[in-house]
């Protein structure tokens, strides 16, 4: 037998209605927020997301799926979906659309991570980046458009938790007194803080390690260094939101995993999962689009990821709607066959979902069958139904029966 791959899944006949039915709601939100589907490649050059996510993150250093095609080119498997979109909006010269313009993506994403409980190798990702606007009412946009689908799929216990991380400029100042205030830990904090000590400064906030976390609790808290214009937009943000019915909180541990953020991060947490964890996260990236050759171009967006959001929405009892056949067409004999066929097509027809038996069972079994995949309707044509041209029609549910002609069976439903 040959398996799957490690740290991938498959999606099975039997829960691909939840997949379906969180498309269909990102799908709904963002043609609410009148927000256009992006679709770019699996793959890229590796180059893009050296430059564009910055090469001293966990995911360039470690995690990314890289390896030379026939023509020895390095390519990558995506790591993430935001890098691709602004490759193509400077490739397609986007910029010349409107602006601001607000792309959606459904995209699987590739990461080569231990595969830890919940920790996938493959998975899916949905985003949304806006171009082109830098006012803090876009950065809102897109929270809302986040918190939006969240409220409608019915997350519970959800929190937006905010930040703002600066411009280049702060952040300079920033990592400066971060650096004063590490240098006599540094030593006992983990490998890679101490990389990240030179190289990213910052990111050593985001560490995961107890005891890192412990050094840095008493380290300077950013939002004391952000400068005046940083301050005014993260402090406009926070009116919007409040005017929005948006709940928050400010929280400066926050400061997302990618090089390329300036100013808003945010966060959507839920405590559904046990320990606090991230179901969306998102933020501002004005200097991504000329990290990797455009005009600098203001960008917000978030990322979420789907197999995250199911088992979120599993935790939280969500009933997802299915989608089952409203008629089976029971055959008792093969002489009945065709009439069956015309009838499930008819029905058809008319756009009702309907099914029949094809595997010549009985017809116990076929009912046994139209209970199993959830029929509404079950009915069975036979001799005497065709010869009198009259059928019960039998709701699955509570067996209650209701005679027709076949004409107003195939006409009249
Ligand atoms: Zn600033
Ligand atoms: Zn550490």
């Amino acid at each position: 037998m040959i398996n799957i791959p490690k740290g991938t899944k498959d999606v099975l006949p039997s829960q691909s209605y939840k997949w379906q039915y969180i498309e269909d709601e990102i799908r709904k939100v963002c043609k609410l927020f009148n927000i256009l589907e992006i679709r770019t490649p699996t793959f890229e050059h590796t180059e893009l997301f050296l430059r564009s996510i910055g090469d001293e993150t966990d995911v360039v250093s470690k995690e990314m799926y890289t390896f030379l095609d026939k023509g020895e080119r390095s390519i990558t498997l995506k790591p993430e979906g935001t890098a691709s979109t602004a490759r193509s909006y400077i490739e397609n010269n986007l910029e010349a659309m409107s602006l601001p313009l607000k792309m959606y993506y459904l995209t699987p994403v590739f990461r080569y991570e231990a595969p830890q409980a919940g920790r996938l190798r493959e998975h899916h990702q949905f985003g949304v980046e806006m171009y082109g606007s830098p006012s803090p009412y876009a950065d809102a946009e897109v929270i809302n458009a986040a918190y939006t689908l969240l409220s409608n799929l019915g997350v519970r216990d959800l929190y937006l938790n905010i930040n703002s991380i600066g411009c280049p400029e702060c952040r300079k100042k920033f990592n400066t007194a971060l650096k004063e205030y590490l240098a006599s830990n540094i030593d006992d904090m983990c490998d890679n803080c101490k990389r990240r000590f030179t190289a990213n400064p910052l990111r050593i906030l985001d560490c995961k390690n107890e005891h890192c976390k412990q050094i840095v609790s008493g380290a300077p808290k950013i939002l004391d260094y952000i400068c005046d214009d940083c301050k005014a937009h993260f402090q406009k943000l926070q009116e919007i939101l409040t005017g929005e019915g948006i709940p928050f909180k400010v929280n400066s541990s926050i400061v997302r995993g990618l090089d390329y953020y300036t100013k808003t991060v945010f966060e959507f947490v839920t405590t559904s999962l046990g320990a606090q964890g991230t179901v969306c996260g998102g933020g501002r990236y004005d200097d991504l689009v000329s990290s990797i050759g455009g005009k600098p171009t203001p960008c917000v967006g978030f990322g979420m990821g789907i197999e995250r959001l199911i088992m979120l929405l599993d935790a939280n009892g969500k009933e997802f709607p299915s989608s089952h056949p409203e008629y089976f067409i029971a055959c008792q004999s093969e002489q009945c066959r065709d009439m069956v066929r015309k009838i499930v097509s008819e029905l058809r027809k008319k756009g009702h979902s309907a099914e029949t038996d094809f595997m010549s069972r009985s017809v116990k079994a076929q009912f046994k069958y139209a209970d199993k995949i959830n029929a509404k309707y079950a009915v069975v044509i036979g001799e005497s139904e065709v010869q009198s041209g009259k059928a019960e029609i039998k709701r699955m549910s509570d067996g209650e029966k209701q005679e027709k002609s076949l004409d107003d069976l195939i006409w009249t439903l």
